[in-house]
């Protein structure tokens, strides 16, 4: 089995593991070392053993080498600065840094979202560590790192989970980003720290019924995800009855593409799959979108969608493709 965090030049070989390291001190350096007070507070509220070990369960059931699998420890998260905080929102407070390799939260935007919506400080923070930790463990590969680097190529593409990351120069040597996929690879993340947090609930003893209330009441809403999970649920729903593969199976088969890279948009069989299924425009606008509230609609597609063939000839296909998995 392959790691959860892989690097290859853009021909596919291995990137130089002293290279990789070199690039990921380089990023970190942008951190604050030394952790604020109050963070070092939060994270002393977090039992990140017992934390670890429901994340590893989760990976490991869906495939992935526990061994391998990349979980954050305490000792590299930071206080997100100042200026790295871009735009509002409970997304912004909290993020993963693929290139550094670590956690960052926006510790003063924390208090003040948990004051706002009357949250317990010490459970939301959980919930965000959760969060991340679940895009932190995810399957990723980048590739072209090194030819981008030393400016042989204009582009490099990291993939974490189900969303493709481009990251692109232009002849100003101006650099670009756009993200693919990246609602529902959110709305995977999210249903993923949901079920570590509350395995952790349970295993700590820690109630933290409100926190778990304010999540199911949050569907069709821009914070805690509400869009993103609302989506992939509708998603999940819809192959099931059209398959009779069970709810939780179709979750399992959806996770297990997140802990192993499976290429949503790359695999031929898949896009052939999801095109018969809910038409042509189906994997553009998913593909596309890049807030979830801009699932709603597509959402909306699936739920009324009927087999155009009458014949059951995609729930056929997809439950052979569900049972290879
Ligand atoms: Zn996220």
């Amino acid at each position: 089995m392959k790691g959860s965090r892989e690097f290859l030049t853009s021909n596919g070989e291995p990137e130089n593991q002293e290279f990789v390291k070199e690039i990921e001190r380089f990023h970190l350096e942008r951190y604050e070392k030394e952790q604020s007070g109050e963070l070092k507070e939060l994270l002393n509220s977090i039992n990140f053993s017992v934390l670890e070990s429901e994340f590893s369960l989760i990976a490991e059931k869906s495939r992935m080498d526990k061994n391998k699998f990349n979980f954050i420890g305490r000792e590299k998260i930071f206080n997100l600065e100042k200026d790295r905080r871009e735009g509002l929102g409970f997304k912004r407070i909290g993020m993963y840094d693929p290139g550094a390799n670590c956690l960052a939260f926006d510790i003063d935007g924390l208090v003040f979202a948990a004051k706002d919506n009357n949250f317990n400080k010490k459970d939301f923070f959980l919930y965000l560590v959760c969060h991340e930790e679940a895009h932190a463990t995810a399957k990723t590969e980048c590739v072209g790192l090194s030819e981008f680097e030393k400016e042989k190529e204009d582009s490099m593409v990291v993939t974490t989970g189900y969303s493709k990351y481009f990251i692109i120069k232009d002849v100003n040597k101006k650099v670009y980003d756009t993200e693919l996929l990246k609602p529902f690879n959110e709305g995977i993340t999210e249903k993923i720290a949901r079920e570590a947090l509350d395995s952790y609930f349970k295993k700590t003893g820690i109630s933290g019924e409100n926190f778990k209330k304010r999540l199911e009441n949050g569907s069709n809403s821009d914070n805690l995800y509400g869009y993103e999970v609302s989506f992939v649920d509708t998603l999940i729903k819809r192959i099931s009855v059209d398959t009779g593969v069970l709810e939780i199976d179709v979750w399992n088969a959806f996770k297990r593409g997140f802990y192993n890279g499976e290429d949503l948009l790359g695999d031929r069989e898949l896009r052939e799959f999801w095109k018969g299924m809910f038409g042509e425009e189906f994997i553009k606008d998913l593909t596309n979108s890049k807030e979830g509230r801009h699932l709603f609609a597509i959402q909306e597609r699936i739920k009324n969608w009927k087999d155009p063939s009458g014949e059951n000839k995609l729930s056929k296909f997809f439950k052979e493709f569900l049972e290879k998995k």
